[in-house]
């Protein structure tokens, strides 16, 4: 396992069990975004090695992959689980160096969810089952539960090894098997990790890891012929796309896609825990959360007190060298993303919003001048309708609007295209479960924020995506319902045979 903060790392692709260069022979560099320095230097995939790595997909799922027991398959995963964890310190570092997150949640909350993760899913491999139906007359009717096929899996940049995790662990439990196409700006963790599949012992062609650019790369895989199954985490607009082109092959898709969740603090609430909690929705990870809670809806009654704290204390996050364990926030992903929420700060001024907290760069010393540094940001005096409380940011960013009126602010709080997630802060155990029901989302907090287990399901509602995964429901997105009828009365059917 390579150390963070040696030389620029070299990877090849990871095709048919083999280490190889692209086609090409092209490379492209991932910077470190702390610094822009060159982290690793990585082959670049396009069509042809999309090509390659498809065939190998197929032989596996034809081949050996489809040979090996449920039992087996379980025990793989399993051992990939443990190899992970043996090498979770060296893991978070680099997911640090290359995504800029501070060490303290690559550590202690990424590489676990990862672990347990494919722990979850080693166990489902031999409880994946089908059904036997109460049909009448002398039929015997049941049901298998197949893999699908070769599935293709497009992850983003904010999580790298926790999207990877939750794209591989339940198509491979269920026996498919993968081409798995990582994001331009993170690819170095999806590449340690193709290391431990090796190591772990999985068949050839099993796992194939295409690092390259989603508009080659990408494009080359959702539209693949080969494929009968296309995964994507990303931003609705790439989501869009995915779905057009599998459209043409009929390949089946889920989508998990942005969000613009309301997080709704009421003046019962406990304050001190919703400010925190507020804090957690937008400020975790950069803000560059799918589900982050980035419309903090505020009960007017108690908006004065609630901003105070809540600007407060987003003065004293500790931004800055993520590899240190204090640090609060890192930088941003990538410059392009910093430039983009600098252009939010000025869309929310020529709206009419106005920025209580950050809005610029933070001043940091030495090698950190050049990182994608952003300070977390609030904008007070937003209206629902504006441009920052309906399109996603994607940054420490929150857009805080006032409310006075129950029914309105359920219509307001719906009032988007999204429907990943929502946060509500009340003691009035009523009104919390009434929201839980009213709000259109897949994932509702209640007195919380940002929790995730294996075991729970995540997806979106509205145009945040269609699909769950983890828990159960994600065995629903690899598998296939065959229906077997069977002849108990040995004599010919219907009229024909008389
Ligand atoms: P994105 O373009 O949707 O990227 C997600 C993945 O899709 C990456 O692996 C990307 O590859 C790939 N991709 C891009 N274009 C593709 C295409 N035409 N066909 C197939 N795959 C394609 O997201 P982004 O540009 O990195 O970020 C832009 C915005 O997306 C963010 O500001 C945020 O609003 C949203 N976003 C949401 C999530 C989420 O979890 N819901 C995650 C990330 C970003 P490349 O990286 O190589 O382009
Ligand atoms: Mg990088």
């Amino acid at each position: 396992m390579s150390s963070a903060s040696a030389a620029p790392q070299k990877y090849q692709l990871f095709i048919d069990g083999q280490f190889v260069d692209s086609e090409s022979g092209k490379t492209f560099k991932t910077p470190n975004p702390a610094t822009g320095d060159t982290l690793a230097e990585v082959a670049e995939a396009d069509k042809a090695d999309i090509d390659k790595a498809v065939g190998a997909a197929r032989r596996a799922f034809e081949g050996k992959w489809s040979k090996l027991s449920a039992r087996d398959r379980g025990r793989l995963l399993y051992k990939l689980s443990q190899l992970i964890e043996q090498h979770s310190a060296d893991l978070a570092a680099l997911e640090t160096a290359d995504n800029g997150k501070p060490i303290k949640e690559s550590l202690y909350v990424d590489l676990p969810q990862v672990v347990e993760n494919f722990e979850y899913f080693a166990g489902w491999a031999t409880k994946i089952e089908g059904e036997t139906i109460p049909v009448p007359g002398k039929m015997f009717n049941y049901t298998l539960r197949e893999p699908i096929g070769v599935c293709g899996q497009i992850i983003p940049w904010n999580f790298p090894l926790l999207m990877a995790a939750w794209k591989l662990a339940p198509a491979l439990a269920a026996g498919n098997t993968v081409v798995l196409k990582p994001a331009e700006q993170t690819p170095v963790g999806a590449m340690e990790l193709a290391k431990l599949i090796q190591e772990a012992g999985f068949p050839e062609g099993v796992v194939n890891i295409v690092p390259g650019y989603g508009e080659t790369a990408g494009a080359a895989l959702a539209s693949h012929p080969g494929i009968d199954k296309i995964a994507f985490t990303g931003s609705t607009e790439v989501g869009k796309l995915i779905a057009k082109s599998a459209a043409d092959n009929l390949t089946k898709v889920s989508l998990e896609l942005g969000g613009k969740a309301p997080n709704i603090v009421f003046a019962d609430s406990d304050i001190e825990q919703a400010v925190a909690g507020a804090m957690m929705g937008i400020f975790y990870n950069q803000g560059q959360v799918c589900c982050a809670g980035s419309r903090l809806f505020v009960e007017e009654s108690v908006k004065d007190e609630f901003l105070g704290k809540l600007s407060d204390k987003a003065g004293k996050i500790a931004v800055g060298d993520p590899m240190n364990k204090s640090t609060q926030m890192g930088p941003q992903v990538s410059e392009e993303q910093l430039n983009r929420i600098k252009g939010y700060v000025d869309i929310a001024r020529e709206e009419g919003a106005t920025v209580v907290a950050g809005g610029a760069t933070p001043q940091l010393e030495g090698a950190f001048q050049k990182g994608y540094f952003f300070s977390p940001t609030i904008f007070a005096e937003v209206k629902n309708s504006m441009r920052v409380a309906q399109e996603e940011i994607f940054g420490p960013v929150v857009s805080v609007i006032s409310f006075k009126d129950e029914d309105d602010l359920i219509k307001q709080a719906n009032d988007t295209i999204y429907g990943l997630s929502a946060g509500i802060w009340t003691k009035d155990i009523t009104r919390a479960h009434r929201f839980a029901k009213e709000i259109k989302a897949g994932v509702i907090w209640i007195n919380t924020y940002n929790m995730f287990n294996a075991a729970s399901p995540f997806g979106g509602y509205k145009q945040s995506g269609y699909g769950r995964e983890m828990g159960r429901h994600a065995l629903d997105l690899y598998t296939q319902v065959k229906s077997v009828w069977v002849d108990l009365s040995g004599r010919p059917i219907g009229w024909f045979g008389k």
